[in-house]
C-alpha cells in the first residue's frame, strides 16, 4: 500500500513541487544524493574509493520531454566521463534511457547512446543502462543488443529486475552473449500480470537468478573487476538484503568462484556498515552515487522501499 502510494507520488507534479520545497525532505534526500554538482559527486566517489569501494555515477534525471533536453542530458553524461578520466577516480557511469530520449524516439536514444558509449570507450569506461518500468524492458534490451552486436561496444551492461516473471528468460538469453548484468529486485510499481506481487517470490527469484549468473561467470571464465575499478565483472548483485548477499556468497564459495569474479552493489547512503564489512572480507563492492538537482523521483523510490524513511519524515512534519 505505502510502497504503491509513494511510487505514485514519484510521478505526481503537484507532490514534486511540495516535497522539493520542504526542509525535512531536502535534508533526508541528502542521505541518498551526493549533492547537486558534479564536483560534489566526484568528492563522494573519492571518499568511497579511499575505503576500497568502486562507484557508478548517476546524473539524476529521467523522462526528458524534448530532443533538446535529451541532448543536453547526453552532454552532461559526456562531461561526467571526461571528469572521471581526468580525476582518475574508480567509477563507471549509470544512465537511464528515458533521460536520453527513449520516450521521444528510439532513434534519438540510440544516437545519444552511441555518443555516450563512444566517449566511454575513448576514456576507458563502462556504462550501465539502468532498468526502468516494465514497459521499457523490450526497448532497453533491444538497444543494448544493437550497441553490442551492431556497433561492437563491449563497455556496456544492463540491469535485470527479479520481480519480473520474464527475467529468468532474459538472463538466460543475455548469458549467451556474456552480457554484464546488474541484478536488483526492481523499484517500480508493476501489475501482477508482469511481476511477482509477493516479496518472498521476488526474493527467491533473486537467489535463482544469482545462481544462474554465478554459474555462467564460472563456466565462461568471465572477467574479474578491472584493475582501475571501472569495469564490473559479469554478475553484479545489487541489494542491501543480507539474506540475498549471504546466498550469493555461499553459492559462489560452493561452486568455487573467486571473490573478484562477481561484485556487490549498493546505493549511496544505505547500509554503509555492510558495504565496509564486505570490502574487509575481500569482496568487490560498488556504490551507486546519484547527484544533481532532479532528485525527486529517485528520492521517492527510496522512501517507497522503506517505511522507516517515511516515518522519519512524518515525525519531522509534526515536530516542525
Ligand atoms: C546499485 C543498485 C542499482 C539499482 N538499479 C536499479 C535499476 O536500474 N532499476 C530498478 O528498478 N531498481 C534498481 N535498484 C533498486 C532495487 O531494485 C531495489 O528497489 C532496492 O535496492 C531495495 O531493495 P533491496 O534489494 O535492498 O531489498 P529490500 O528487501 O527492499 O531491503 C533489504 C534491506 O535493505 C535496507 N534498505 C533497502 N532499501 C532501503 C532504503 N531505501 N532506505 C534505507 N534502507 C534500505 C533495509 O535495511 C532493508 O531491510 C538498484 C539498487 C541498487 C543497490
Amino acid at each position: 500500500m505505502l510502497r504503491s502510494f509513494f511510487i505514485y507520488l514519484s510521478k505526481a507534479a503537484w507532490a514534486r513541487r511540495t516535497i522539493m520545497g520542504w526542509g525535512p525532505a531536502v535534508r533526508l534526500s541528502k542521505r541518498f544524493v551526493a549533492g547537486e554538482k558534479l564536483t560534489d559527486a566526484i568528492q563522494a566517489v573519492r571518499a568511497l574509493n579511499e575505503k576500497g569501494i568502486n562507484a557508478t555515477l548517476d546524473h539524476l534525471g529521467e523522462y526528458t520531454y524534448s530532443p533538446e533536453e535529451a541532448r543536453a542530458a547526453t552532454r552532461d553524461i559526456l562531461e561526467i566521463l571526461d571528469w572521471i578520466h581526468q580525476e582518475k577516480v574508480r567509477s563507471g557511469v549509470s544512465i537511464k534511457l528515458s533521460q536520453i530520449g527513449l520516450e521521444l524516439s528510439e532513434d534519438l536514444a540510440a544516437e545519444n547512446l552511441l555518443a555516450i558509449l563512444g566517449k566511454a570507450r575513448t576514456t576507458g569506461n563502462f556504462v550501465r543502462l539502468d532498468m526502468e518500468d516494465s514497459t521499457t524492458v523490450d526497448q532497453t534490451l533491444a538497444l543494448y543488443r544493437k550497441m553490442r552486436m551492431e556497433h561492437g561496444f563491449e563497455n556496456v551492461g544492463v540491469v535485470i529486475q527479479s520481480y519480473l516473471y520474464r527475467s529468468e528468460a532474459d538472463v538466460k538469453a543475455l548469458m549467451e552473449i556474456c552480457a554484464p548484468i546488474r541484478l536488483c529486485k526492481g523499484a517500480y510499481k508493476e501489475p501482477a500480470e508482469v511481476a511477482f506481487p509477493q516479496k518472498a517470490d521476488v526474493d527467491s527469484n533473486f537467489d535463482k537468478l544469482t545462481a544462474l549468473l554465478l554459474d555462467t561467470a564460472l563456466s565462461r571464465g568471465c572477467n574479474a573487476v578491472s584493475a582501475d575499478g571501472r569495469f564490473p565483472p559479469l554478475p553484479a548483485i545489487a541489494t542491501h538484503d543480507e539474506k540475498r548477499i549471504q546466498f550469493a556468497r555461499d553459492y559462489a564459495a560452493r561452486i568455487g568462484l573467486e571473490k573478484n569474479r562477481f561484485e556487490f552493489q549498493m546505493l549511496n547512503g544505505i547500509r554503509r556498515d555492510l558495504q565496509d564489512r564486505l570490502v574487509k572480507e575481500g569482496y568487490p563492492v560498488r556504490v551507486y552515487v546519484p547527484y544533481g538537482t532532479q532528485w525527486y523521483p529517485y528520492f521517492m523510490r527510496r522512501l517507497a522501499e522503506r517505511p522507516a524513511n517515511v516515518w522519519f519524515l512524518v515525525s519531522n512534519y509534526f515536530r516542525n
